[in-house]
């Protein structure tokens, strides 16, 4: 009975101690309870989160601590939990407060737990794209109210047919050439350049409609070789403009061309001449 009353004594004043003096999760004042698992203080509401993940947590006024369970409380604490389980969370992770309920408070303490955000963070992202994807699909249902499923649900995922870096020179050939991040999107029938593969905001698009229409693609050497490097070169022509790009290789060169071709050869749907026609930049 006395170690009970010693070690209760021990732990009330390790709480009293600054880092420990707020929950390890929620940061809520006068944590009550403890995990002896993750050596760490925690407050009601979050222990309760922590046992139902069976982590082990006791009460420290109530319940009973072996002398082994306080000496691994007093190695542990909130400050050397945190450096060791959440230095793997990247810092725009959201880290619940006191206020929040307790899916989120469940989110960190399961991440943390497991010590392995990624499992954390790929289900935000999948959360994440099937909220885009419903978001698309309700927009889609709006703007053909009589497609089917069957028809709408391939224009929910953009269809990248390629990526990558090419060089490119402006309309008359003779500007020096600037490396771009190109995207092919089949779905739109759009060449869309960026000045990055990070950027967000495309500086052009290119429609690629078909070759009755006026629009081919070939290889090409260019007139003018001003501040370009790479040395594969391909044209595509629209009945507007003549525009060349470089590849470094010419692996990039033939895989450019037979997307190219690929979106050259499929027939235009009604969609797409209207699409070309809201098309800005030809
Ligand atoms: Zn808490």
């Amino acid at each position: 009975m006395a170690n009970r009353e010693r070690n209760k004594k021990i732990l009330l004043e390790l709480v009293k101690q600054s880092d420990n003096s707020r929950c390890a999760d929620c940061g809520e004042p006068e944590p009550d309870w403890a995990s002896y698992k993750l050596g760490i203080f925690v407050c009601l509401n979050c222990s309760g989160i922590h046992r139902s993940l069976s982590s082990h947590v006791k009460s420290i006024r109530l319940d009973f601590w072996e002398d082994k369970l306080v000496e691994f409380m007093k190695s542990n604490g909130n400050a050397r939990a945190q450096a060791q389980y959440e230095k793997a969370v990247p810092p725009y992770y959201y880290r619940p407060q006191r206020e929040d309920c307790n899916i989120l408070r469940e989110q960190w303490i399961r991440a943390k737990k497991l010590k392995v955000f990624v499992f954390a963070l790929l289900q935000e992202i999948v959360t994440w794209y099937n909220a885009i994807r419903a978001a698309r699909y309700a927009y889609l249902k709006t703007a053909y109210p009589t497609g089917s499923d069957e028809e709408l649900l391939p224009m929910i995922t953009r269809n990248y047919l390629k990526e990558g870096y090419m060089e490119k020179t402006g309309p008359t050939q003779t500007e020096s050439f600037k490396r771009r991040w190109f995207i092919l999107d089949s779905q739109n029938r759009k060449l869309l350049y960026f000045k990055g593969c990070l950027d967000a905001e495309e500086l052009g698009a290119i429609f690629i409609g078909t070759e009755c229409k006026g629009y081919s693609v070939k290889e090409c050497v260019p007139l003018n070789a001003r501040g370009n490097k790479w040395k594969c070169g391909l044209m595509v022509e629209t009945p507007e403009r003549q525009f060349v790009f470089m590849c470094e290789q010419e692996r990039d060169q033939r895989e450019w061309l037979e997307a190219l071709r690929k979106v050259l050869s499929r027939p235009m749907s009604p969609q797409d001449y209207t699409s070309k026609q809201d098309f800005s930049v030809l």
